[in-house]
């Protein structure tokens, strides 16, 4: 026997959903972002399903790529931070995998490479975000140098939006992005899930897609269904004890909850060290054999209790949709006071996973 608690991955899902992000774009194409094991779905398993309809994949570890070509994966590949270091720049040569060049170290790296096949080059402008690229005012000066290279062929500009997903929008980024990139020349990249859905006139040559792939909207105001979305996980686990309660007494670590009359809960086989935040307050939503319930208490480490006072007939044995099929990552993620990417990230390794496909 083990542990009674899973991970189900839809694939099938995966693949609507990148189907759904890239036909918000007039035939653009989209680079599915499969960083963080594609978002805790597992990479290889994302990259192998959308391996048919993808037109590249965004990531961040040159092992991961490296990885994936060794799996057979001949999509164009780039890396959304670059090389971390000379040897991966060598490495990127050696299996033709693309990315970001944000500083002007990495233009060293690629000065000292002595390779016949040029590194394709993805320059990364700094268009408000303050994270990774070269000012407005460095591009022109960046872009001479890697010219120069044999080493590099740069073929896209890139930026990355800090607000695509609230009301602030891509107004004051786009402005200091868009006339340099269009001077360029080059292919652009800029739309993040947020921009593909929201801002079509960021789409550019490349847009890249990550959370809505995995089902979850970007948007505060909006689930991932009202995008025409699909989860991509479902986390669940069972019922392994149960408990009466008189009214009055109490449940948990810190005795946080105290019940207001008798009640009947259920130990579900799924606390903070699979993943699941601790943060939640009681009354955070489940499905218990796919009918609505709640937390009653403190997330222990290995353990959360649920509601099954109204559910006479769940007991031991009982599976509990902690999030996905039937309930919105979105919704615990609210009560945790995080987002759907964070959940999907932290998932624990100890959770098993069960990929599966349903295509026909
Ligand atoms: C993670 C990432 C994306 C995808 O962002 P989502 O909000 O998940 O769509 C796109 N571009 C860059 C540079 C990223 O780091």
């Amino acid at each position: 026997m083990t542990r009674p608690i899973r991970l189900d991955i839809d694939l099938s899902a995966i693949r609507h959903n990148y189907l759904v992000s890239r036909a918000q774009t007039a035939g653009r194409r989209a680079y599915a972002v499969i960083k963080a094991d594609a978002y805790g779905h597992g990479s290889l398993e994302v990259a192998r399903a959308l391996a048919d309809v993808a037109d590249g994949f965004a990531l961040l570890n040159i092992e991961d790529a490296i990885r994936l070509r060794r799996a057979g994966i001949r999509q164009p590949m780039t890396l959304l931070e670059g090389a971390f270091d000379l040897e991966e720049t060598v490495l990127m040569a050696e299996h033709g995998i693309a990315g970001a060049v944000h500083s002007p170290h990495q233009i060293d790296w690629l000065a000292q490479l002595d390779s016949d096949r040029p590194v394709e080059t993805w320059l990364k402008v700094n268009s408000g975000m303050n994270r990774l690229g070269f000012q407005p005012e460095e591009f022109d000066g960046a872009l001479a140098r890697l010219k120069a290279l044999p080493s590099a062929r740069v073929s896209t500009v890139m930026t990355h939006f800090a607000t695509a997903d609230d009301e602030r929008g891509v107004a004051g980024q786009w402005a200091r992005f868009q006339p340099l990139a269009e001077r360029s020349g080059l292919a652009v990249s800029a739309a993040n899930s947020a921009a593909t859905f929201r801002h079509p006139h960021t789409h550019g040559d490349a847009v890249r897609p990550g959370i809505t792939l995995y089902g979850c909207s970007p948007f505060a105001e909006l689930e991932g269904e009202a995008l025409g979305l699909r989860p991509g996980m479902t986390l669940s686990a069972d019922v392994i004890a149960t408990q009466t309660l008189a009214a009055g007494e109490t449940v948990g670590y810190g005795a946080t909850f105290t019940a207001p009359q008798a009640m009947r809960i259920g130990v579900v086989a799924c606390g903070y060290a699979d993943g699941y935040p601790r943060v939640v307050p009681s009354g955070t939503p489940v499905l218990v054999d796919g009918q609505a319930s709640g937390t009653v208490g403190r997330v222990s480490m290995d353990m959360l209790v649920v509601d099954l006072t109204a559910l006479p007939s769940a007991g031991v044995g009982s599976r509990v949709t902690l999030w996905g099929e039937g309930l919105p990552i979105e919704r615990i993620a609210a009560a945790a006071g995080t987002i759907g990417y964070e959940l999907m990230c932290a998932v624990a390794p100890r959770v098993p996973r069960h990929h599966h496909d349903t295509r026909g």
